[in-house]
This record gives C-alpha cells, structure tokens and sequence, in this order.
C-alpha cells in the first residue's frame, strides 16, 4: 500500500476516495503525489484556498463535530451558528449551549433573498427566537443574510469586526445552510486578508479548521458542516436537490382547499385538509415544484402510482423514505414547514395533516407573513 502523504496545508492524510471529507485530492493528483515524495502537496481545498480564496466544505458527522465544539468551551470565543432559514429546525444546533461553555454565540439566518420580499424582518427574528428558546437557547444577537446576493453583510461584519478584537470567531452549521458561501462572501468585503489566510489542524482530532487571520491578530474561524439525517438535503441527489431549493424570492400560490382536499408538493410533501371551512392555501416554495391538488381518499393510491414520474423530485423514489405525517390544528394564522422545500399558509381553525419522507423537516409557526 503507498505511504500516507500529508497534506502541508492542513495536516489531514491526503485521499482521493471522499471529496467531502477532509485532505481530498483527485485519484490522478494523489497518484502524482505518491511518485514524487519530494514535492509538498496540498489538499484540494487548501489549494483552492490559497490560490482562488475560496472555501470548500468540508463534512463530518455529529461526535467528531461535538469534540470540536468541546474544545471551543475552553477558549474566548464567540461562536456563530449559521442557519438555514427554510430548514430552521434541522439547521440550529441544539446541544450548542452544552459545548460552547460561558461563551456567547449568534445566530445568523442565511437565504433571507429566498423571503418574499414584503416579509417583516423583525417577525422572522422574533420566530428565531422563540424557536431557540424553546430548546434552552438564548442567543446574543440574531442577524438575517443573504450570503449568494451578499445581502445585510455590512451589520453582521461590523459586529464581527467589534466582537474579535478580544476572541476569536467560529462558524459552526449543518451542511447546506450557505457557511461556506458567507465565509467567503465576508472574505471577499474585508478585501486585504488574501494573503493571510492560514489553514491549520485542529489539535487532537482528525478535523481541520480553517483560521482566516483579522488584522487585530484574532481570527475567523471555519469548521466543518455537520450532516444530519434530519436533512432533505442528505437525502436527494445533487439534481433533485437543485429543482426544490428555491433560486428566486418565494412566490406565493394559492389553493382553495376543503376537508377531504389533499395537495403534493411534487413527492416531497403532502398536506390533507382534516377539518375546517374552505379556505385558501398558500404555498411557497421553488417556483417550478409541481403542485398537485386530488381527493384524500384518492391521495395513497396516486402517490403510488405516479411518484418519480409526475410526482418528482424526487427522481428515484427508492431513494426516500415512506411519507410519514404529523397532524396540527392551527389555532391562528399559520404556516406549515417543509423544512428545506417552503411553507403552507393556512388560516386559523384548521386541522391538517402534513407529511414528508420519515417525517423529515415538519413543523410549525404562527403565520410570518
Ligand atoms: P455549506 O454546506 O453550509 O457550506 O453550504 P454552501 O455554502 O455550500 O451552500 C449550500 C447551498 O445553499 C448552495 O446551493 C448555495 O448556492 C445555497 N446558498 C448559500 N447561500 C445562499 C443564500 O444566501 N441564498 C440562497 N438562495 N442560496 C444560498
């Protein structure tokens, strides 16, 4: 078997069989790397970082993430949670408070372009809020971004900038809520660190963690995205995942609905109106997704019979799990979460039945729009 070659960027053990894994290089390179041990070698990501300034994701699963976190406890620090806000739930990290000990952490919504445009941005903060409440989090300040349209970024890097100049900053997410592109959307504001960028091996794990170096001596620091299977996004390929994850501000459909009514989201989601008088359903999500209104008792058999054909995503149904449901009576005006596709907004005094692959991302929330 050849010898193990480090990458001298980050440390990790250089490999060309996991692309999302840390010390990836192409088959090709590796090999190249192995007759010729004189050369230093960097990992893919760290060439990238050092050459186009770019962040590439790297993933890990929970336990080596949480022995990460662990260390951040000891430090001064301020840790920055970033989240999805279309998969809210499944993005906040619940057990932060155990790991990052006295120190504060932030909660950064990214997608906010995804908003409709005349959303209220003190509502969805005070969602988040309560949200994180709820599971025992009391984070310092939220902020709402766009990392792709480098919306909001001024307030956020302004705090950023007044908060390191006693700690250092940690990004922590679950893959798929944009860390990686606000990193490098901040990067690209604060302009001169092109050169500075370090990378560095996290003592003690087999994890690297990328230091972007601030002129006040402290750092920024990025970890690796952690999966979860909570995720649609772990459970679509990379084609289905593009057709649900809306591009554009959310545009609102609207469906009358009575009891014994039942409405697809492609064949992702489904909602069954229970009880209640005829009322409007608003969907927002992707505005390609195919939406399809039929009869409960007709709903099993149709799903059956048309799921990846006209019901797609998803493309290979023996990818996801059966649909599992979960039932709510909205007391006001709520939306229904999709996590990861969108809502439903459903007026007050409706009982409903939502479903998604094993029950994956449902939720929710007095009506934010
Ligand atoms: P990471 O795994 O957390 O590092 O996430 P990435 O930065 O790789 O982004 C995951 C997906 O979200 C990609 O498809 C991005 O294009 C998309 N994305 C990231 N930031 C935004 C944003 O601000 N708005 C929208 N609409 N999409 C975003």
């Amino acid at each position: 078997m050849a010898e193990e070659i480090m990458c001298i960027g980050c440390g990790a053990v250089l490999q060309s069989s996991n692309a999302d894994a840390a010390g990836f290089l192409p088959a090709s390179a590796l090999k190249k790397a192995q007759e010729n041990p004189e050369n230093d070698v960097y990992c893919q990501r760290c060439f990238r970082l050092r050459h186009y300034n770019e962040i590439m994701p790297v993933k890990v699963d929970n336990d080596d993430f949480l022995a990460l976190l662990n260390s951040i406890a000891s430090k001064k620090a301020l840790v920055v949670n970033v989240v999805d806000l279309f998969d809210f739930s499944n993005s906040l990290i619940s057990s932060l408070k155990r790991f990052i000990g006295k120190n504060d952490f932030i909660l950064v919504g990214n997608k906010f372009d995804l908003f409709p445009l005349n959303s209220r941005q003190s509502k969805i903060k005070d969602w988040m809020r309560q949200e994180a409440n709820r599971v025992g989090l009391r984070p310092k300040k939220i902020f709402l971004v766009s990392a792709a349209k480098k919306k909001n970024l001024a307030e956020l890097i302004s705090y950023l900038g007044k908060q390191s100049r006693d700690k250092d900053v940690y990004f922590v997410g679950m893959t798929n809520v944009g860390k990686s592109t606000l990193i490098n959307a901040i990067i690209d504001e604060l302009g001169d660190v092109q050169d500075l960028i370090t990378t560095s091996r996290f003592p003690g794990t087999t994890l690297d963690k990328i230091e972007i170096p601030l002129d006040n001596g402290h750092f920024l620091v990025d970890t690796p995205g952690i999966m979860t299977e909570n995720q649609l996004a772990t459970h679509l390929d990379a084609k289905d995942l593009a057709l649900v994850s809306p591009r554009k501000p959310l545009k609102p459909v609207t469906y009358q609905l009575k009891p014994g009514n039942t409405l697809f989201l492609a064949g992702l989601g489904r909602i069954d109106y229970l009880k209640g008088a005829p009322a409007s359903f608003t969907v927002y999500a992707a505005r390609d997704l195919y939406l399809h209104r039929t009869k409960t008792e007709n709903a099993d058999e149709f799903y059956a019979k048309h799921l990846g054909e006209l019901l797609v995503p998803p493309s290979d149904p023996d990818k996801i799990g059966p649909l599992k449901g979960q039932e709510w009576h909205t007391e006001g005006k709520s939306d229904l979460l999709f996590g990861g596709i969108g809502f439903v907004t459903v007026p007050a005094d409706c009982v409903v039945k939502t479903y998604t692959p094993d029950g994956v991302g449902l939720g929710i929330r007095r009506a934010l729009i």
